[in-house]
């Protein structure tokens, strides 16, 4: 029995289970694995690159929302609290609380994902978001607080997505950060001007395609995702099942950057 930091009493039992490889998801006619672009942010939780989103749930908005006040009154009463302790443990109670929510979400989505494709493709964590973390204080702390809880959501499907890929057979591709997903247009791949969080939808000056923007980086992050795994099946030797996991930066020698 474990005890957590919110105080809560776990008893780990351990299941002895054979996890059978699924058979293998291809397009109908052909051996062309079935593959799926996933784009994570703060809009939606996560958007798939046909367009079908994944919402923040509503009780997580809750939970945030009494989260961000919590944080704020440990500083503003500390003279004055008696106990602060008391408010920590509420603080840790919370993130135990959105932590399971969010979990049990995404093992949800995850699973179905995994069962109906072979190749699953997201993006390496964007550096612009420690970047902007670093400077966020005062009044933008609820937004700091919202971009860190989209990260640990990030990390929390990556996670889930890493092992059932390998229990299942399927093979998770991480794009490097440093690719154009959200400027890229997913129709004839010209690189547009950088688009502020606030513009949702655009459309591309060369060709006139109309975008919803998570929709064309996860279509984007797809065919990226398909292009590193096609070449490192191709460098594999024979009869070799390609990875359960390619990070593009460890086979940058093989797949130069797009
Ligand atoms: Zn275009």
């Amino acid at each position: 029995m474990t005890r957590d930091r919110a105080g809560r009493f776990f008893l780990a039992v351990l299941v002895e289970e054979a996890i059978a490889p699924l058979p293998d998801a291809f397009l109908p006619g052909g051996r062309e694995p079935r593959a799926m672009g996933l784009d994570l942010g703060l809009a939606a939780l996560v958007t798939t690159d046909g367009g079908e989103k994944l919402p923040h749930p509503r009780l997580l908005r809750k939970y945030e929302k009494k989260l961000s006040s919590l944080q704020r009154s440990p500083h503003r009463k500390r003279k004055a609290s008696k106990n602060p302790g008391k408010a920590r443990e509420r603080i840790a109670r919370l993130y135990a609380a959105i932590s399971d929510v969010r979990r049990d979400l995404l093992d949800q989505f995850t699973t179905r994902l995994v069962r109906e494709n072979q190749v699953l493709v997201v993006e390496d964590l964007p550096i612009a978001h420690l970047m902007r973390r670093a400077k966020d204080t005062g009044r933008r702390r609820k937004a700091a607080l919202s971009r860190s809880l989209a990260d640990a959501a990030w990390g929390e499907l990556v996670r889930l997505l890493r092992y059932k890929c390998a229990w299942y057979g399927r093979t998770l591709v991480i794009v490097d950060r440093f690719f154009p997903s959200t400027r890229r247009c997913s129709a004839c791949h010209t690189k547009g001007p950088r688009l502020d969080v606030s513009v949702r939808e655009w459309s591309c000056a060369a060709c006139g395609a109309a975008h919803d923007r998570d929709t064309n980086a996860a279509v984007n992050l797809r065919d990226e995702g398909m292009r590193l795994y096609r070449a490192v099946v191709a460098a594999m030797p024979p009869g070799r099942l390609p990875p359960n996991v390619i990070r593009a930066m460890e086979w940058a020698k093989i797949v130069p950057a797009a």
